[in-house]
């Protein structure tokens, strides 16, 4: 549920706009410093899932650095986050880097995706190491543990055919052909919102088909996908299972979670532009699927909706089951850019506000201008006062084109 009044939510100037409501992600990160602390394990903000730099200051004071997909995430990490000045760790996986200068300045952990990547890049990292030897960078491979629980299958790294980690059997081959010295960490990421019991499930595979290679290694990397600030999540199971495994192998774990981080910390408001007919009530908003909220679509999941007319907030009471039912779309000419269908009991008008709730990851960082459709602004709730932090204008749709 959302902390704001409707008083502060008549606040926010423009819709619409992404708001962070900064008590909840000082709670999520005080629960992850636990982890971190109760576990022995360094957690990393994985940028993919939750960018927002804006506010960064607790992150930075409650974890151990940030998990990077290419150049610009590990530059960002390092710029808001911290790199090895600071004590932080900017660890980097790509699929396949088409060039390594660029991340020197950045990474302290860079992982290939095949043997032949690692080959084609070890001459540059050893000269780097050499030279440098303070900014030593350590080198992993990403590898598949052919086991993963998660669905859809767009989602699942260990989908038939799928291009991310290694298979055992081509990491036997790669072992034979180029051994394994100068490898540090074996990472693996093969879960997506899922609970520790998941974890508990996988890690056998792991060992099964990797544990051989784990001699003379430094680190394990366990990816992200744990679910750690849902409200269900075995905390205590996850704090076992890292402590176990550090045990027996003596080497340091890494978590890199980026929706557990930013898992609800925020909603996304926007307003009732009009209401239209056609076997139903359909509400279109200035917030869109399709370009504001892609999940609903990709995953596809239903988000939580709150609507806020005249000054009472009011939750959804469930699809078909309230007294007015309205379909939510979105102002693109895209047919499908549709939210969903909620239910209230008071009537749905023009100009009323519609918050959709947990909309800070995989949001924000996935939007686009489609159809010049305007960026939403981003703001933050602190000690009960909004605030706006960025808006957006034409010229970020004109230079995107
Ligand atoms: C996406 C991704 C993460 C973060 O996953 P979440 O589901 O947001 O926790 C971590 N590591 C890698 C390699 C990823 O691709």
């Amino acid at each position: 549920m959302i902390h704001s009044t409707p008083d502060s939510l008549q606040r926010i100037a423009r819709t619409p706009c992404y708001v962070l409501e900064r008590d909840k992600l000082i709670a999520n990160l005080k629960l992850l410093e636990s982890v971190q602390r109760e576990s022995g394990a360094k957690i990393l903000l994985a940028l993919k899932g939750y960018a927002f730099w804006r506010c960064f200051e607790e992150v930075r004071g409650s974890l151990s650095g940030s998990t990077a997909s290419g150049l610009y995430e590990a530059r960002l990490g390092y710029e808001e986050i911290g790199g090895r000045e600071q004590g932080k760790e900017v660890c980097v996986f790509s699929p396949a880097y088409k060039e390594i200068d660029s991340l020197l300045p950045y990474a302290t952990h860079i992982i290939f995706n095949s043997f032949a990547q690692w080959q084609r890049f070890k001459p540059t990292i050893d000269t780097h190491n050499a030279t440098n030897p303070a900014r030593y960078i350590s080198l992993g491979l990403r590898v598949n543990p052919l086991y993963s629980e998660v669905t859809p299958e767009i989602y699942n790294p260990c989908a038939p055919s799928s291009r991310l980690g290694i298979i055992p059997s081509e990491f036997a081959k790669g072992v034979q052909e180029f051994g394994l010295e100068g490898i540090d960490g074996l990472h693996f990421h093969t879960h997506c919102e899922q609970n520790a019991d998941a974890l508990q499930r996988t890690l056998p595979h792991f060992i099964k088909h990797f544990g051989r290679y784990l001699e003379g290694r430094k680190w394990v990397n366990f990816g992200g996908g744990h679910h750690i600030t849902r409200a269900d999540y075995d905390v205590n199971l996850l704090i076992s299972l890292v402590r176990d495994f550090k045990a027996r192998y003596d080497m340091e774990v890494f978590l890199e979670p980026g929706e557990a981080v930013g898992w609800q910390v925020g909603f996304l408001i926007g307003e009732v532009i009009d209401i239209v007919q056609n076997q139903g009530q359909i509400a279109i908003l200035d917030v869109s699927a399709s370009a504001h909220m892609p999940d609903c679509l990709e995953m596809p999941y239903r988000p939580s909706v709150c609507k806020l007319s005249g000054g009472i907030i009011e939750s959804d009471k469930g699809e078909g089951v309230g007294t007015y039912h309205y379909r939510f779309g979105g102002p693109t000419c895209l047919a499908g850019d549709v939210i969903g269908d909620f239910s209230f009991e008071t009537p749905l008008n023009v100009g009323d506000r519609v918050i959709f709730e947990d909309m800070l990851h995989y949001t924000i960082v996935k939007n686009n201008t489609f159809n010049g459709v305007p960026l939403p602004s981003l703001g933050v709730i602190q000690n009960g006062a909004f605030h706006t932090l960025k808006e957006f204008d034409y010229f970020d749709y004109k230079q995107r084109n």
